[in-house]
């Protein structure tokens, strides 16, 4: 099924627009010349998702199999907290994560991301407890779906800023088969991990700690803000602090070129395609 050209091919798209269904989202990857993406599941401020079409479902899954499109990335509400001090905001996120999951399986073998949670105070290992209970009350054996853990800058009490936390949830949880990383070089930047001089460094860590057959995409985005600053600003690629050298670096490195990577840069649609060819002109297959 996997062509040894596709094999070698950048797997790239952007997050894009959900609001006229995979459809859509499809047109739109087509328009930027991507063969993969990520959109919100809902409002990424929370609320309702809109009813399952199984008739766009269906023109989707023709024109991604036409298109040799690769697996994509649905992301989570940025609401969804499952280290709230508030017992309602947990309940919402269990509510949230189960309905998405249940969602996902009308495309069956894609990747669910979503940011592990801001503990408010609780502190770091009360978060890890709570995200790993979370995810081992809504994984079930019978899912299609992985879910991946987003590495994060560390802002605020965010949990998920380094290796070590984000595998300290992946040991609490039961269904690890289920679990993965989706690891943004923007936030890893932020977080201290410098992916512009020392990239093998950061990948031989990443890999003692947890694995780096857990990591299943990339977040690829330039960084608006200086290393280790714990701040969460997406630039344009080439355009921030990390460069388009580093990032050029990044998708060529062995050990992650064959990974899905979706932007997440301040863009159009147009802005997007620009980005994509100039990655697509730089990568050695
Ligand atoms: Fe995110
Ligand atoms: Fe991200
Ligand atoms: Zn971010």
């Amino acid at each position: 099924m996997f062509s040894l050209k596709e094999n070698l091919m950048l797997i790239i798209g952007s997050h894009l627009s959900s609001s006229k269904g995979f459809t859509g989202i499809a047109n739109d990857a087509l328009y930027i010349g991507a063969n993969t993406f990520q959109f919100f599941t809902r409002n990424p401020q929370g609320g309702a998702a809109k009813d399952i079409n199984v008739n766009d479902v269906q023109k989707f899954l023709q024109i991604a199999q036409h298109h040799h499109f690769q697996k994509f990335v649905a992301h989570a509400p940025y609401t969804l907290n499952p280290c709230s001090d508030n017992p309602k905001t947990r309940e919402f996120a269990k509510l949230v994560f189960i309905d998405d999951l249940k969602r996902m399986e009308y495309v069956p073998g894609n990747y669910y991301n979503f940011h592990p949670g801001s503990h408010v105070g609780q502190g770091i290992d009360q978060g890890i407890q709570m995200i790993a209970a979370l995810l081992n009350e809504v994984l079930s054996p019978d899912q299609s779906t992985t879910v991946l853990l987003e590495t994060m800058s560390g802002k605020g009490s965010e949990v998920g800023s380094t290796f070590k936390e984000i595998q300290a949830i992946i040991d609490r949880v039961n269904l690890k088969e289920k679990i993965g990383v989706c690891l943004d070089t923007c936030h890893v930047y932020s977080a201290g991990y410098d992916i512009k001089n020392n990239l093998d460094g950061v990948l031989e860590e990443f890999d003692r700690i947890i694995g780096l057959d857990r990591l299943k995409a990339v977040h690829l985005n330039d960084s608006k803000m200086p290393f280790a600053s714990n701040k969460d600003r997406h630039e344009q690629i080439g355009k921030g602090t990390i460069g388009l050298d580093a990032i050029v670096r990044f998708i060529n490195h062995p050990k992650l070129k064959h990974l899905p990577f979706v932007l997440e840069t301040p863009n159009d649609l147009q802005g997007w395609a620009d980005e994509i060819s100039l990655l697509r002109q730089n990568f050695n297959d």
